[in-house]
């Protein structure tokens, strides 16, 4: 791992990781009810970036608050959709403007390569706010011919409105901070929700300083309040509290399970975008030049910290070599290093917990008989770096197999018959996404219809836009987020009877 020159931090960035940063409830920036504040780490070095209000009970109290009022009685309520358009688009604006400065927030909070957030995640962040704000004079009812058998000669006008959910609990992971930030946000603002965002402990800044540009757009106070804080107590609060209308969530499926508990009490809405173990197909008629670094991208994009990571190989048997030392050779070329490294290709994980959960994982791989043809361990002294790796001679039943690794691991495994790599892509818990390779255009449609997952990509992966939907089946999740499928997350349907 070699560090060549980083880049110039902004002024605005070293200011606003200086100051110890508070939480937005009802248009004001405030500290804990406690006092208390948490560290969040740059993961690149493991020291100490910055320190923020730690949020819990009382603070989420007083945020479901705000976000009710601002709903029931607040100037959100009586504003026309067209403005509430215009309010989301301003915002997309402003996030445009600052792309470098969330670039970076981004790259020292979560680890990942400035030139990727530069590209990627700020980017995709303002597209899908454009895009949400289009929506919010679009959503619509309709009008319904009924019978009615038991009122004979009766005439009725009935319809549906399509009205906002309420108050809702956003809470969001840590692989793509303000871009899981924008997948929230964007279809409950166009639906005329009101909001209790909740950003992962580990990387908090980039949805406090986007909290910063949602009060410089002119959004009523309250409609959108941001608690950082714990997921045990901040998350867990939002997740159980009775005044919550809603709760999205996005992250592992085990915490996304401890939600859906919370949520009972009071019988919320819940959406869940949850784990993934996404099955890669590759057939021998595949172009080799476009699947080699496909699949290395499918796996080693944000460190392999996508829940839709492809990081189950499957190659047909007489091609198996050629793409095995194709995607190693692809691997071994990552350029490893800090993410403010402005030739960084692969940066730290995001933790020293997820690290270790990595490494634990390549343990129990390679006790369980698989062999690393590339990587394997971690890379460099200091900092939670792990090494690209491709694993072969592992089985269907073996854990890196079967469990969600959220790291740069790749199992590549040979297959010979169609039927037989179909069920064994289907057969995991999981059900979030998955890829075919192949130059058969038919039979490419035909296994895309026959795999159990919410997105297929064939000849391509991890191709996102704001209008294409995303979610799992299986325990992958509940719902759909971007494209008109988020709006029903945020929608309740209202049918209104008149007789005439
Ligand atoms: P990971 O294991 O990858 O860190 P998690 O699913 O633990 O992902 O975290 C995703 C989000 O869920 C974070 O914002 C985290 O704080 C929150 N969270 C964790 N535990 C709970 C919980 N018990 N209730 C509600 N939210 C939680």
């Amino acid at each position: 791992m070699s560090v060549a020159a980083a880049i110039q931090i902004d002024q605005r960035v070293k200011s606003f990781v200086t100051k110890p940063r508070k939480m937005l409830v009802g248009g004001e920036w405030v500290e804990a009810a406690s006092g208390k504040t948490f560290a969040t780490f740059n993961p690149a070095s493991g020291e100490v970036l910055a320190q923020v209000a730690e949020g819990e009970k009382e603070d989420v109290d007083r945020a479901v608050k705000a976000a009710r009022n601002a709903f029931e009685s607040g100037p959100w309520r009586r504003m026309t959709t067209s403005e509430r358009g215009r309010l989301i688009w301003k915002l997309a604006d402003l996030i445009e403007a600052h792309l470098e400065e969330f670039a970076q927030l981004e790259t020292l909070d979560n680890g990942k390569p400035v030139v990727i957030a530069r590209v990627a995640d700020v980017p995709l962040a303002v597209d899908l706010f454009r895009y949400m704000a289009g929506w919010a004079t679009k959503i619509e009812g309709n009008t319904i011919p009924i019978s009615v058998p038991y009122t004979p000669g009766a005439q009725y006008l009935a319809y549906t409105l399509r009205e906002p959910v309420g108050v809702v609990a956003q809470i969001i992971p840590w692989n793509f901070p303000l871009l899981m930030a924008a997948w929230k946000l964007g279809p409950a603002l166009a639906a005329g929700c009101t909001v209790v965002l909740k950003p992962a402990e580990q990387t908090p800044l980039s949805a406090l300083r986007l909290g910063e540009l949602i009060c410089e757009a002119g959004f009523p106070q309250g409609v959108i309040n941001i608690v950082p804080g714990y997921g045990e107590s901040a998350g867990a609060a939002l997740a159980a509290h009775p005044g919550v209308d809603k709760v999205a969530f996005t992250g592992s499926t085990e915490v996304g399970k401890l939600v859906l508990a919370a949520a009972a009490g009071n019988l919320k809405k819940v959406s869940l975008e949850l784990g993934g173990k996404s099955p890669n197909l590759v057939l021998k008629d595949a172009d080799l030049e476009v699947v080699i670094p496909g699949a290395a991208n499918a796996i080693f994009f944000n460190h392999g910290q996508c829940c839709c990571a492809g990081s189950r190989l499957y190659v047909e048997k007489e091609i198996f070599d050629e793409v095995v030392e194709g995607v190693a050779a692809q691997a071994k070329k990552i350029k490893v290093g800090p993410g403010l490294d402005p030739t960084t290709e692969m940066g730290p994980l995001v933790s020293n917990e997820q690290q270790q959960r990595v490494l634990g994982y390549l343990e129990a791989g390679f006790a369980e008989g698989a062999k690393a043809v590339v990587g394997g361990h971690r890379a460099g002294e200091a900092g939670y770096f792990v090494e690209p790796t491709v694993l072969v001679d592992t089985s269907q039943n073996m854990k890196v197999m079967q469990e969600e690794i959220f790291g740069p691991v790749v199992c590549a495994v040979p297959f010979q018959e169609l039927d037989e790599v179909i069920q064994a892509a289907n057969d995991n818990i999981y059900g979030l996404a998955a890829a075919v390779w192949t130059r058969d255009i038919s039979k490419a449609h035909r296994i895309a219809r026959e795999l159990r997952a919410g997105s297929v990509w064939i000849n391509c992966f991890n191709i996102f836009d704001a209008a294409l939907p995303f979610g799992g089946y299986k325990q992958s999740g509940w719902g759909r987020e971007m494209g008109h499928d988020a709006l029903e997350l945020y929608t309740e349907v209202k049918a209104v009877c008149a007789r005439l």
